[in-house]
């Protein structure tokens, strides 16, 4: 159980984020979501988690493209037992043609954020002599494809941070390590299936497993649930030796 810790989980008002938070919500610790916005519907979105799960969850607005609100988020949570660097964003253009403005907030969202988080939460582990660092890389921080260079760079470069957060800290009771996703069937994901059938003339399984899923070889979607689930195991006693490594989570793409 993780009762008596508390999570922040970077940009958790969707998807993966989402899914790993009531995963860990689910097993007792006290969790913090957040991203860029501050509606509504983000803090009845924690209130609902809270309700679900019986743990207290929190909304706090942090816009991590900007490092001094990655600093404050860690700050206002109050401390921090298990730290999760989700939050992302993609952009597919050919190198020549990658607008800077969006290489640039690529790598201060998906990189440059997770370091500002560890740097303010790995002396609140220390202190407690206990802690997990878990950064959502993916299949992309240990292979490429063309056409997303920004989000390569970051990710390969979130698996160095992971890595060498790891030696630091060795010994310590922290651990830091890396999930990396293959295909996850995320809102983002789904709402994309009907336009590649139009786009490729295709019935929803055959564009599934024949265009998203072509590097996938189980031929099946990683679910948020599964994620999740990998993260509250790296947060187990089971896991006290796992660190500075990456678990791929990926239907076999890594593999290949
Ligand atoms: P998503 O778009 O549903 O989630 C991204 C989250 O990041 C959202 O909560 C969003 O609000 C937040 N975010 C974006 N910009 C932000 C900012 N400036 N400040 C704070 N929060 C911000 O997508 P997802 O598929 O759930 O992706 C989550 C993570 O998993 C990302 O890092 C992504 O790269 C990674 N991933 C996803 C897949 C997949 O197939 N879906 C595969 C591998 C890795």
């Amino acid at each position: 159980t993780l009762k008596g810790r508390r999570a922040i989980v970077t940009g958790s008002n969707s998807g993966i984020g989402l899914g790993i938070a009531r995963e860990l919500a689910k097993a007792g610790a006290e969790v913090v979501l957040n991203s860029f916005t501050d509606s509504a519907e983000d803090h009845a979105l924690a209130e609902d988690l809270s309700a679900e799960t019986g743990s207290a969850v929190r909304y706090i607005k942090a816009d991590l493209s900007k490092c001094e609100e990655a600093r404050a988020l860690v700050e206002a949570a109050g401390g921090c037992d298990i730290l999760v660097n989700n939050a992302g964003i993609q952009h597919v253009a050919k190198v020549e043609e990658f607008p800077t403005a969006k290489w640039d907030a690529i790598i201060a969202i998906n990189l440059s954020s997770a370091f500002h988080t560890t740097a303010m939460a790995l002396p609140v582990m220390k202190e407690r002599g206990w802690g997990r660092v878990i950064n959502v890389s993916s299949a992309h921080g240990l292979t490429a494809s063309p056409f997303k260079s920004a989000y390569i760079a970051a990710k390969h470069g979130l698996v160095g941070l992971t890595k060498t957060v790891a030696l630091e800290v060795a010994g310590q009771g922290i651990t830091a390590n890396a999930i990396c996703p293959g295909y996850v069937l995320t809102p983002l994901v789904e709402a994309q299936i009907p336009d590649q059938m139009k786009a490729h003339g295709m019935d929803r399984e055959t564009v599934i497993r024949e265009v998203m899923l072509d590097r996938q070889p189980s031929k099946e979607f990683a679910t948020v649930e599964e994620i999740g689930g990998t993260a509250v195991f790296l947060c187990s006693d089971a896991a006290r030796q796992i660190t500075g490594t990456t678990l791929s989570v990926d239907g076999g793409w890594t593999a290949l």
